[in-house]
């Protein structure tokens, strides 16, 4: 750090993302990618036309996209924000709804950025333990007088509330936002968008990362009642207007477009993921009940990080977390049948 750094920074940690290497090249199962290359169209649409339109800027109201988002969701251009990954919508979501008197909670297991936002802001945050099983217990968030933060599926659990839950966690928090992070929803949960029109508290966070294989385009979006939204966009339009860049705006417009590709490749990853668990178990290991596209298992004689290490030096990349309730586990990623196949074989040569 310089001396010009802000000292208010000094006890900010920052967020790790997984690990990138590119000293070879690996089965990448750590950072819960798509195994899958964008659609047919998206890869039409980003073309030498739209390249040689990169010196106009892009529509800082991305109408297309919302139009297109509104459309399959069932909602209006004013329910659907758009943003660049949804970190920045998570970011954005921190800056809008808490401060000094509004504090944060969330699960004291889940997403990693949640911990670093309220440090950034400095909000008084409340990490909520998991049950022993590693499930979330609903009530925990009951009359929380805080801004409620879940990732449904849980990460790096995997595991799943459903929408009465959250509709009970809605209805005792009438007068805070509750932010549903449903990055992982598309591969076999059931969404709360639904509840929108109903409760103007709820945010539902979704990204074109995970399902819809846009992971390098950095693309999200938010579905909420206008309110909530036009929240989100006096932040974006203080900050950084042209957020979307033209060749992902394409993209995800594309991306929409051709949803039956994409819910296809959601069915091969469901496959592949029962598959993986199926084999896993048989081999001593124990797992959370995962409806995203990534399992998190621990071995019965192996820990955690020798699993990782020994998987790393097979070529084969999972995520481990030192965090200590969590740390004879690994989060793995659930690529192709055949990647899947890869990481089975390397476990054999381990165990
Ligand atoms: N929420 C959760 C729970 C995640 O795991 C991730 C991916 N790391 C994100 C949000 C952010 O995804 P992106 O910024 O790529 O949309």
């Amino acid at each position: 750090m310089s001396k010009y750094m802000s000292s208010r920074f000094d006890n900010l940690e920052a967020y790790t993302p997984g690990e990138q290497p590119r000293d070879m090249q690996y089965i990448k199962l750590n950072t819960n990618e798509s195994p899958y290359p964008p659609s047919p169209e998206v890869l039409e649409a980003v073309n030498r036309e739209e390249v040689s339109k990169l010196n106009l800027y892009p529509d800082p109201t991305a109408k297309g996209l919302k139009n297109k988002l509104a459309d399959r969701y069932g909602v209006e251009a004013k329910n659907i924000f758009v943003s660049n990954g949804s970190d920045d919508i998570l970011n954005f979501a921190f800056m809008a709804f808490c401060d000094d008197t509004t504090g944060v909670t969330y699960p004291e297991i889940s997403y990693g950025f949640y911990p670093v936002y309220a440090d950034l802001y400095r909000i008084d945050a409340r990490a909520v333990a998991l049950k022993e099983d590693f499930s979330i217990d609903p009530k925990d968030y009951h009359n929380a007088g805080r801004t409620v933060v879940i990732a449904n599926p849980n990460a790096p659990t995997g595991m799943l509330l459903s929408v009465e839950d959250i509709k009970g966690i809605l209805d005792t928090n009438r007068n805070n936002v509750v932010l549903i992070d449903e990055a992982y929803i598309d591969f076999g949960g059931k969404s709360c968008v639904e509840l929108v029109n109903e409760y103007d508290n709820l945010l539902v966070v979704r990204t074109f990362s995970k399902s819809r294989c846009l992971a390098g385009a950095r693309l999200g979006f938010a579905i909420a009642n206008e309110g909530l939204i036009a929240d989100l966009e006096k932040i974006k339009y203080s900050t950084n207007p042209y957020n979307i860049n033209r060749l992902s705006l394409i993209a995800g417009e594309r991306a929409i477009d051709s949803d039956d590709y994409y819910f296809d490749h959601c069915k091969d990853i469901i496959e592949a993921r029962e598959y993986t668990v199926t084999e896993l178990k048989k081999r001593g290991f124990t797992l959370t009940d995962s409806y995203a596209n990534f399992v998190f298992a621990k071995h019965e004689r192996v820990g955690g990080e020798e699993l990782y290490l020994e998987l790393k030096k097979r070529g084969v990349l999972v995520r481990h977390f030192s965090k200590e309730i969590i740390k004879d586990y690994n989060r793995i990623t659930i690529g192709t049948k055949e990647q899947m196949a890869a990481l089975i074989s390397a476990i054999d040569s381990i165990l």
